[in-house]
């Protein structure tokens, strides 16, 4: 056997250190070495691009995609759809007809664009929600004309979550140029209200089969949380509306009426002297964040009761009146220690010892809306190339999160059955819905340079 210097295993040797039995290893290294190259390219092209990325950000901010009402949302996809067909990906507009919110004056339109690659295989699908929050007081600059310092882009959903819809798609791009040949294909989707539980977007999009085990098998959902971290997935919740009835009187004989809001009080009495209690109780070995998340709670979302509040320029007074209806929204979360249905029972036990104890309440209890928990396997393989990539990125392994509040991954979950799913993406969550909300350019650099590297293990392994 001669000597090749042309051989990753020979070079600089005297003598032949394989045979043709061992070129099996020795074509193996070089894929390695191979893959290294290929992986120092895509760092070198995402940070060359990252002007560009601010850019698409302050682009996208200035579509003001506010939710609710949901405005804007054919504007900004039109926008994505040039951007994305001149790069060669097949782009379809599509409006949720029908769905909760969609309406002639308020259209739900998303956007799903694909690009297969030289041969078939496994899809990994970016989501991304391009509705924001309303702006709302304290800002310092225009929140819909973002403001790139040198390291930071400005504006409303600058952070949640323009920024990363922004960053997958520099990190996709980058991959195509790179990888050209990849096997399988990549989707970018770009959603609406998410904000408002997802209903004309990811949920819609669901229903159409459009996650299906046929079209995508990963999925990264690029919401802020933090470019060190991999979400797994969410909490449960039980959005529900108990109302108590009464007997309208005037309000100087009270005694002739039924208070609907004492009705209530009682209620919310025992919310606080048993559930409370209780639920500071009840911990969860699920990595939510913030810690003080990681157990179960409750949150009294709104009270209504007695007269409708007049308006601003009303000058009068009220009149006199036993109120007959009062209505409190309640806002349970909970892990995957307790069930939907345990967490149902408990507040219709909870009235149950309110009526024994006040004959004469009518009360109901009906649900607004519920989603049972969700957490990815660590396991799964789109953890897995995530995961490594991030520990290449930044030295050391991911921090492993679950959301104190839901997002999409719960539509990908439930109804389209997809459970290698995850939300990875730059940004601080903290800044999310804040006045002068912010995300840093170079976190977008950071977070593109480990997408890029997650496509290159999930589409062109060797
Ligand atoms: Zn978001």
């Amino acid at each position: 056997m001669k000597v090749d210097q042309g051989c990753i295993a020979c070079a600089g040797s005297d003598t032949a250190v394989h045979t043709e039995d061992d070129w099996l290893v020795v074509s193996r290294a070089e894929d390695r070495l191979s893959h290294l190259h290929i992986k120092q390219q895509l760092n070198e092209a995402v940070a060359a691009r990252r002007q560009e990325c601010a850019a698409l950000t302050a682009e996208l901010i200035a579509f003001p995609t506010v939710n609710p009402p949901g405005e804007g949302y054919r504007e900004i996809c039109e926008f994505l759809k040039r951007r994305l067909a001149a790069r060669d990906f097949t782009v379809e507009l599509l409006r949720a007809h029908g769905a909760r919110g969609d309406s002639d004056r308020h259209p739900r339109w998303n956007l799903v664009a694909r690009r297969d690659g030289a041969s078939s295989g496994e899809c990994v699908h970016f989501n991304s929600h391009t509705d924001v929050v309303a702006a709302g007081e304290g800002w310092s600059v225009d929140p819909f004309v973002a403001t790139i310092t040198e390291d930071r882009v400005y504006g409303r959903g600058a952070c949640d979550m323009k920024g990363g819809l922004a960053t997958s798609i520099i990190a996709a791009e980058v991959f195509i140029d790179t990888v050209p040949d990849y096997v399988g294909a990549i989707e970018i989707s770009a959603t609406c209200d998410e904000e408002s539980g997802g209903f004309g977007g990811v949920a819609w999009l669901a229903e159409q089969n459009r996650f299906a085990p046929s079209r995508v098998q990963h999925v990264i959902i690029p919401e802020p949380l933090n470019k060190n971290r991999i979400c797994l997935g969410h909490r449960g919740v039980l959005w529900s509306e108990i109302e108590t009835h009464g007997h309208i009187a005037h309000g100087s004989m009270p005694f002739l009426g039924d208070c609907a809001i004492r009705h209530m009080g009682a209620i919310v009495d025992a919310l606080e002297q048993q559930l409370w209690p209780a639920l500071q109780q009840r911990h969860t070995a699920m990595p939510v964040v913030p810690e003080s998340a990681r157990r179960a709670s409750l949150n009294i979302n709104s009270i209504h009761g007695g007269l409708e509040e007049a308006s601003a320029d009303y000058t009068g007074l009220p009149s006199a009146l036993v109120p007959d209806r009062c209505r409190m929204v309640l806002d349970r979360r909970f892990a995957v220690e307790e069930s939907l249905d345990d967490v149902r029972a408990e507040i219709e036990q909870l009235l149950d010892g309110v009526r024994a104890e006040r004959p004469g309440l009518t009360c109901t209890h009906r649900e607004l809306f519920s989603v049972v928990p969700t957490l990815t396997d660590k396991s799964a393989p789109v953890v897995r190339a995530v995961a490594a990539a991030v520990e290449e990125q930044f030295g050391a392994p991911p921090e492993y999160v679950v959301s104190p509040g839901t997002y999409d991954q719960k539509h990908i979950d439930r109804i389209g059955r997809l459970r290698n799913c995850i939300a990875y993406g730059p940004g601080e969550l903290d800044l999310a819905h804040q006045p002068d909300e912010w995300v840093g350019i170079d976190d977008m650099v950071d977070a593109a340079q480990v997408m890029a590297r997650a496509l290159l293990a999930l589409l062109a392994p060797n």
